[in-house]
């Protein structure tokens, strides 16, 4: 007499629960007809399923042939009704998945969208931003924009590690002010330098709050940055070593970083950076 739970469950599934010829959003209120009927060898199949809210189904089912009034459901009718639903909700859930920007909203009162009699589509697709990314044509490349979320990776880490609470949407925003875009994958062809740039001034505005708060993670990032450098400029560690005892003149010779003073760190990152520059 009824579809099994399976059968059942994909058919509603498919519909998104909504019917599938007035296309309204029926939550439980919603029937499963079959569209060639048991009597006449229609089987609890998905394939002969269609589902239908408590109105559709009444309309469908009450068609009575010995006094034909207008025109009767026919079977190839509906399988058409309910195979142009199932594609429209395939695809609205796989817009939905697609486009970020892009939000489903459940309509319910007035002012929805009515066709024929009271039909009404119950779901609408809103768009918050037109743009999509266009990576390696008008927007940099899904490399550049990974380095971009890497480099907001360090501020994190930098934060967390000084005990302090990271913000790091504050810092996506000061990106997407400044290339009024709503999107890091936005961001324009050839610009991943100056995005990069802006994530750094954010760090470095952070970093007196480290040191204050943590100078060990405050320290630590300068050994990065400076054994990034050198690695960059082909030098080992005694190269570096000795570059900073000509350029700084420590009392006594480093023969470590962790010899060094907060301020002489801070130098020899700035030489070891205007090195690269040359
Ligand atoms: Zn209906």
């Amino acid at each position: 007499m009824s579809f099994p739970p399976e059968v059942a469950d994909m058919a509603l599934f498919l519909s998104g629960r909504c019917c599938s010829i007035c296309h309204k959003f029926c939550g439980n209120k919603m029937e499963l007809h079959h569209i060639s009927q048991r009597s006449k060898g229609g089987k609890d199949a998905l394939e002969n399923c269609i589902p239908l809210c408590l109105d559709c189904h009444t309309e469908v089912g009450s068609y009575n042939a010995e006094h034909p009034k207008g025109r009767k459901f026919s079977p190839a009718e509906l399988r058409k009704h309910r195979d142009a639903w199932f594609a429209q909700v395939k695809s609205l859930n796989e817009e939905t998945e697609n486009s970020k920007g892009s939000i489903v909203q459940t309509v319910s009162g007035k002012g929805n969208m009515v066709a024929g009699r009271d039909l009404n589509v119950a779901r609408k697709i809103t768009r918050r931003n037109e743009v999509i990314p266009d990576a390696g044509g008008r927007h940099i490349t899904g490399q550049e924009a990974f380095k971009i979320k890497a480099e907001i990776r360090k501020y994190t880490d930098l934060m967390k590690e000084a005990g302090l609470d990271p913000n790091p949407s504050g810092v996506w925003n000061r990106l997407y002010k400044h290339f009024q875009i709503a999107s890091y994958r936005e961001v324009p062809a050839g610009c991943v330098e100056e995005a990069i740039k802006i994530i750094q001034v954010e760090i470095a505005k952070s970093r007196p709050k480290v040191r204050k708060r943590n100078p060990d993670a405050w320290r630590k990032q300068f050994y990065t940055a400076i054994w990034a450098a050198s690695k960059q400029l082909g030098m080992g560690k005694e190269d570096v070593y000795r570059f900073a005892n000509e350029q700084l003149g420590p009392r006594k010779p480093i023969n470590s970083l962790k010899d060094l003073t907060q301020k002489q760190l801070q130098g020899l990152d700035r030489k070891l950076k205007a090195k690269l520059k040359d």
